[in-house]
């Protein structure tokens, strides 16, 4: 089977800045693929020139089979695009937006309300398919967003950064319905800022970072590229704890909270060869956690930089 994506060497300069320096992608057909970088690492100007809105400088392209330079008009016919600045007009209700849409794709009359309704349906906007877009929350009018772009059945869809700005909840939804899309046979490719989001949806992920991509492979195989993995071994006395220490030599004791630090790759192997030994020293363990690298670690192993320079649930207070 070809795959849905194709690209080799793609490279782009704005003037004399260099923003794409030598990309290849692959992406099969029927799942997701993320691109994952910072701010400013290319991503947009990838799902631009993918999607025919910008050219490169360089490269070999395939997109749904097709050549990007030599059939532009067959690429455009087998996607969608839905990018960071939305195409909802706010002074229409939803559902004249969509059937707007489908006038663009020639629709009938009968067929593009038929569409608008199953897609009003389908994207849970039923009721506020009556209402005026403005009065729509972010998630309704991303979600709207991404309903106008499937107006037209593409087959690849490219989704830049579908949740930035959204709430939990909302980010939640648009995840399940992005999953309900590609078990329909589409495939996505969207790119985020957001590790847990490439995490969450990605069959393979791309990591971008200055208009390289510095690694690429599942979310398993991206985790396994960053040290950092360990077992928390918790105790119920200090005695216990200066036991265990002398048995598990490489691990970090923190002797007020009780708990020893052992590095780990959090394999089965690892951890039944650990508990072997907590076994043998008859040591009375009260609480083991293992923590597996998340992809915060891995962008920090592969860049050397952290991806965002603080978490949402972090703060800083001046004392
Ligand atoms: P991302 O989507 O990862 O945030 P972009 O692809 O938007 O990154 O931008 C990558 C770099 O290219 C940025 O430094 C940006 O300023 C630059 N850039 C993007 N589009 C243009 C343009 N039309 N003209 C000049 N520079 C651009």
């Amino acid at each position: 089977m070809s795959p849905a994506i194709d690209v080799r060497g793609l490279r782009k300069s704005y003037g004399d800045k260099l923003v794409l320096d030598g990309i290849d992608l692959n992406v099969a057909e029927g799942t997701i693929f993320a691109l994952l970088g910072p701010n400013g690492a290319g991503k947009t100007t990838v799902v631009r020139i993918l999607s025919t809105l910008a050219t490169a400088d360089a490269g070999e392209i395939r997109v749904a089979g097709h050549d990007l330079r030599q059939d532009p008009e067959a690429v455009r016919a087998a996607i969608g695009v839905t990018g960071q600045f939305s195409a909802v007009d706010g002074l229409m209700t939803g559902r004249e937006n969509l059937i707007l849409m489908a006038d663009l794709y020639h629709l009938g009359k009968q067929q593009a309300r038929r569409r608008a309704d199953e897609l009003l349906e389908q994207f849970d906007l039923t009721d506020a398919g009556k209402k005026l877009a403005m009065t729509y929350s972010g998630g309704m009018k991303r979600r709207l967003d991404l309903a106008m772009t499937l107006v037209g059945r593409p087959r690849i869809i490219f989704l830049d950064e579908p949740t930035t700005g959204l709430d939990p909840r909302s980010r939640h939804s648009m995840w399940t319905m992005i999953r309900d899309l590609v078990a329909g046979g589409v495939t996505v490719l969207l790119t985020t800022q957001y590790l847990e989001e490439a995490d969450q949806l990605a069959d393979r992920i791309a990591v971008l970072d200055h208009g390289r991509l510095v690694a690429q492979g599942t979310a398993e195989e991206l985790k396994r590229l960053a040290p950092g993995g360990h077992i928390r071994l918790r105790f119920t006395s200090p005695d216990e704890l200066a036991l265990a220490a002398q048995v598990l030599p490489s691990a970090v004791p923190d002797h007020e909270a009780l708990v020893l630090q052992v590095p780990n790759d959090g394999s089965v192997h690892a951890l039944r060869d650990l508990l072997a030994r907590i076994d043998d020293a008859s040591l009375e363990v009260d609480e083991l956690t293992v923590h597996t690298p998340d992809l915060d670690d891995v962008f920090f192993a592969v860049t050397g930089q952290p991806a965002k320079p603080t978490k949402p649930n972090e703060t800083v207070t001046a004392s």
